[in-house]
C-alpha cells in the first residue's frame, strides 16, 4: 500500500478504491453508496451499492491463460429487477400521458423514479422543454430532498429515436441510476406508444445490454467534484471533457 499520497490521490483512491479479491478469506462486503473496483483472478470488476441495489460488472477481461493470484467474482445485476418490475411499470402508468402531452407539442420531456427508503415512486422537478432539451429550473435530480435516492432518469426525445446522445452523455456523467431514453412516439389505438431504451450509469460508466459501453467521458469525475471541496477549482481543470 502506497501511504506517501497527495490530497488528490488519497480522495480519489478513498472514493473508488481497487481491492485485490481474496482467494481464501472473505471479501469485505461493499456498504450501501460504495464503489469500488475488484482485481480478480479473471479480471477487473466494478462493484457499486445503492439503497435500492447491487451491481458487479466485468470492465476487463484477462487475457491469460493461467489466473492472476486473485480470488473469484460473479457478476450481479439487481437493476435488471429494479428496471423492470419498479421503473418500467411507473413509466408506462404515470409517466407516458405525462410524455405524451409534450411530445404532442413536439417537446421532450422528463421525469424520475426515487426510492424513498420503502418504496419506489415517480418524482418530478419543474423544468422548460424545447424539442431538442429539457432545462431544469433547479438541479433536477442532483440535489433530491432527504431521504430521496435517484433511481431512475427518464427522458423523451418524443418523435425521434430513442438513443443516448453526446448531450446525454454528459447530463449522466456521475453518480448511480438507471437511464431511460423513450422516442418514437405515436399513436396507436388511442393510446400514447414509445419505443425505449435504458443504460446502467455509475460514476461515468455505462452498461447498456451485457457489456460495458466505451465510456466517453472521465469516470468517476462527478464524484470526485463533490468531494474535493476547495480543490473543485482544480479538479475541474484536470478533468476536461473529451469531445467524441
Ligand atoms: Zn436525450
Amino acid at each position: 500500500m502506497i501511504t506517501d499520497l497527495t490530497k488528490w490521490d488519497a480522495v480519489k483512491q478513498s472514493l473508488c478504491p481497487t481491492l485485490m479479491v481474496p482467494q481464501k478469506s472473505e471479501l469485505p462486503e461493499c456498504k450501501s453508496g460504495q464503489t469500488r473496483f475488484l482485481m480478480a483472478a479473471d479480471g477487473l470488476y466494478l462493484e457499486t451499492r445503492t439503497e435500492w441495489g447491487g451491481l458487479v460488472r466485468k470492465l476487463w477481461d484477462c487475457p491469460r491463460l493461467i489466473p492472476l493470484p486473485y480470488g473469484k467474482v460473479e457478476e450481479k445485476d439487481d437493476f435488471i429487477v429494479v428496471l423492470h418490475d419498479k421503473v418500467m411499470p411507473i413509466v408506462s402508468g404515470v409517466m407516458i400521458p405525462e410524455a405524451a402531452k409534450y411530445a404532442e407539442q413536439g417537446k421532450e420531456w422528463a421525469g424520475f423514479v426515487v426510492w424513498n427508503g420503502s418504496d419506489f415512486v415517480p418524482w418530478t422537478e419543474e423544468f422548460n422543454a424545447t424539442a431538442s432539451a429539457v432545462d431544469f429550473l433547479s438541479q433536477g435530480a442532483a440535489n433530491l430532498p432527504e431521504g430521496l435516492s435517484l433511481v431512475a432518469d427518464i427522458h423523451s426525445h418524443w418523435k425521434g429515436s430513442p438513443f443516448f446522445s453526446k448531450d446525454d452523455n454528459a447530463s449522466d456523467n456521475g453518480r448511480i441510476k438507471i437511464a431511460v431514453v423513450l422516442g418514437n412516439y405515436r399513436v396507436k389505438d388511442n393510446k400514447p406508444v414509445f419505443d425505449w431504451k435504458a443504460r446502467y450509469c455509475v460514476e461515468g460508466f455505462f452498461f447498456s445490454g451485457a457489456t460495458a459501453e466505451d465510456s466517453l467521458i472521465e469516470i468517476f469525475r462527478d464524484l470526485l467534484l463533490r468531494n474535493l471541496g476547495e480543490e473543485v477549482s482544480r479538479a475541474k481543470e484536470d478533468f476536461p471533457f473529451r469531445e467524441v
